[in-house]
């Protein structure tokens, strides 16, 4: 049980409630494969480019005139750009943690010097603010100056850990004891419209040990609930997560980001007070996010007003918001909870994100993005414009380079650098692995290397490399989705069922060169929704493993629209290898009827079994994985498909 912090965004003191301890990405290293490749790409292509558009888009320039005195020019971009500075700077540090690059990248220490000249000598800084936009303190409802120092704490901390330097985290330091100083002991009421500080805070607490950063934490949590933001207008209480105390609350509402980064910082708390309400809401939330509210390609929050989540089983497939923050958001949460329970449905939640939104978020040249994600798309144009702010489009028709509003490429950033700490965790009894992809595990009970083309099939190869000389445990997760789990040690079957938490738990005196293969089945398996999507009823999708196919309208027979397709799903999905985008991946083909539709000219209704006629014809359709989808030019693109024989009057059988 170190007191030292791991290099990793979650670091719990050794006090904590924790059924399972992280690993540092310095004892965790993605060796090779997707995750290897998008963690270089990250650092030599994403970080420079978005350093690129920070000072193209004024992020930078806002702060640094600061210094200058040029407080008369106008603020540039929105009121919260300082936080993609700083989420951008929390991305090199852990890329620094990593070990895996020569130093800081060019200019980093001049944009750390700007922040620090922005700064002022309390520690107060928002450059919106400072430069007469707002006034201190005053709109906290909409200011996000707690939510943008929030930020800076966690980039401060992410630099001390991964860099082991001072800089950055000085800055930081400075600023949350101007938070401190003018929130704690109930000095205000009030907090931020945007939680994200508070699990700042927390790390910095952990970072330092320092309990007032605690004690802010929790009461900024505490006052929360009771109208205290005074949100009017069009965005009310609910999506300021301001309408119910955190305790009551039942489930997730209102805007999605501010509902889950809200979340982790209490299961932050919970972790390090150990006051069971947190945690018992924060399930209880989620346990209702999982079930009602999360789409199959890990989208949270349904709907383009208010980024919100909608009702339960309200997930529209056309019209779905799905910022891909709040996926990002959830994956911070399931994270946290897994830390707390151990339960291999928070590593599934965040499997599920990783391998579907989370990927399909970014080109596959990893310099345009998605703000909301499509689930379908029914026609070959530009993106939805994001709350009527222009985006800005490299690749017409599919991803846009950078945002005005700018939150979700650097939250991409920091999560793919980051990436090694999600992997496995340890115990005084073992270590279990949580996800699959090549890598180098190193913990004080043993050291062990990971080989595996994860996802493109289910063997898992674990090779002990060192090991203690006592009995350990290493458990193995069986995702959710999987059948037939099987594995051996040195060859020799071990007859074992997955726990009560979703886990293969093999217990042994271990010697070094022991060889573990697991065997994960992944057949390409249709997948229906739950009944009371009303979006979605009558349809299936095509997942395989983690990964969850979708149809795009460039891979299928040129006179097929998309929109006029019905699975017939007794048929076999077909599989083979084809390269998309540069990766080889395994494509599904499935038997299909298209539709004719002419029948029906311009009526939009008619009477049960007087339907007019339709023409159909079977065809063949290919469906990829959806997080290869809008890169090859702009696509109709749809993951639920209609199955063939659910409409009324669709006949007996399907047309050959
Ligand atoms: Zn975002």
């Amino acid at each position: 049980m170190s007191p030292t912090p791991v290099k990793a965004p979650v670091s719990p003191l050794s006090t904590a409630r924790l059924a399972v301890r992280p690993l540092g990405m310095d004892q965790v290293t993605v060796t090779g494969g997707f995750w290897a490749d998008w963690q270089r790409r990250n650092r030599e292509v994403t970080v420079p480019h978005a350093l690129g558009w920070l000072e193209r888009d004024g992020s930078v320039e806002n702060l640094r005139r600061l210094d200058d005195g040029d407080t008369g020019a106008p603020h540039r971009g929105l009121w919260f750009s300082d936080s993609d500075v700083y989420k951008v700077l929390e991305a090199i540090s852990w890329d620094q943690g990593r070990g895996s690059s020569d130093g800081l990248p060019a200019g980093v220490g001049d944009l750390i010097e700007v922040v620090r000249r922005a700064q002022e000598p309390g520690g107060y800084v928002n450059s919106f603010v400072q430069a007469g936009f707002d006034v201190r303190w005053d709109n906290l409802v909409k200011s996000h100056e707690l939510y943008c120092m929030g930020h800076l704490i966690q980039a401060g901390v992410a630099y001390r850990r991964g860099t082991g330097r001072d800089e950055l985290f000085d800055i930081a330091r400075s600023a949350a004891d101007c938070v401190v100083r003018e929130f704690s002991g109930g000095r205000r009421k009030d907090t931020d419209g945007h939680p994200e500080i508070e699990m700042a805070l927390v790390e910095l607490y952990r970072q330092t040990g320092e309990a007032a950063y605690l004690q802010v934490a929790q009461q900024l949590v505490d006052v929360r609930g009771y109208g205290v933001l005074k949100a009017s207008g069009h965005f009310g209480p609910v999506y300021y997560q301001d309408a119910t105390p955190v305790r009551e609350q039942t489930t997730v509402v209102g805007h999605a980001v501010r509902a889950l980064y809200l979340l982790s910082g209490i299961v932050d708390i919970y972790l390090e007070t150990g006051e069971h309400a947190l945690l018992a809401t924060a399930l209880r939330q989620v346990e209702s996010l999982t079930a009602t509210k999360t789409y199959l390609n890990g989208a949270v929050g349904s709907r383009f007003d208010g980024e919100a989540f909608g009702e339960e089983y309200e997930l529209p497939q056309d019209l779905v918001y799905g910022e891909t923050c709040a996926t990002i958001a959830n994956i911070m949460l399931a994270w946290r909870l897994l830390l707390a329970t151990g339960d291999g449905r928070h590593a599934d939640t965040i499997e599920r994100a990783l391998y579907n939104l989370f990927s399909a978020s970014t080109s596959v040249e990893r310099t345009a993005f998605f703000y909301n994600n499509p689930a379908h798309r029914r026609s070959a144009h530009a993106p939805a414009p994001t709350q009527g702010r222009p985006q800005r489009a490299e690749a017409p028709g599919t991803r846009p380079a950078w945002f005005d509003c700018a939150c979700c490429p650097p939250n991409i950033m920091r999560t793919v650098a980051a990436l090694g700490a999600y992997v496995a965790t340890h115990t005084d009894d073992g270590v279990q692995v949580h996800q699959y992809l090549p890598a180098a595990v190193d913990t004080a009970v043993a050291s062990f290397a990971m080989e595996t083309r994860y996802p493109l099939d289910g063997a898992v190869s674990v090779t002990v490399t060192e090991t203690r000389e006592e009995t350990w445990t290493l458990s193995l997760r069986v995702p959710a989705w999987c059948r037939g789990a099987a594995v051996s040690v040195n060859g020799e079957t071990v007859d074992v069922a997955a726990n009560a938490r979703g886990y293969l738990e093999i217990t042994r005196d271990w010697r070094a060169g022991d060889v573990v293969e697991l065997s994960l089945p992944m057949p390409m398996r249709f997948t229906v929704p739950h009944p009371s999507v009303d979006a979605t009823r009558g349809c299936v999708a095509i997942e395989r493993g983690p990964v969850v196919y979708c149809l795009e309208g460039v891979d299928q027979p040129e006179d097929v629209d998309l929109g006029r397709v019905e699975l017939v799903v007794d048929a076999p999905i077909e599989e083979s290898p084809r390269d998309v985008c540069g990766q080889v991946v395994p494509v599904a083909t499935v038997e299909a009827v298209a539709r004719d539709d002419a029948g029906w000219s311009r009526t939009g209704w008619a009477p049960l079994a007087q339907q007019p006629d339709t023409g159909s014809r079977r065809v063949r359709l290919t469906a990829i994985p959806y997080h290869l989808w809008a890169n090859r030019g702009p696509s109709t693109m749809r993951i639920f498909v209609p199955v063939w024989g659910t409409q009324p009057g669709a006949g007996d059988e399907p047309p050959r």
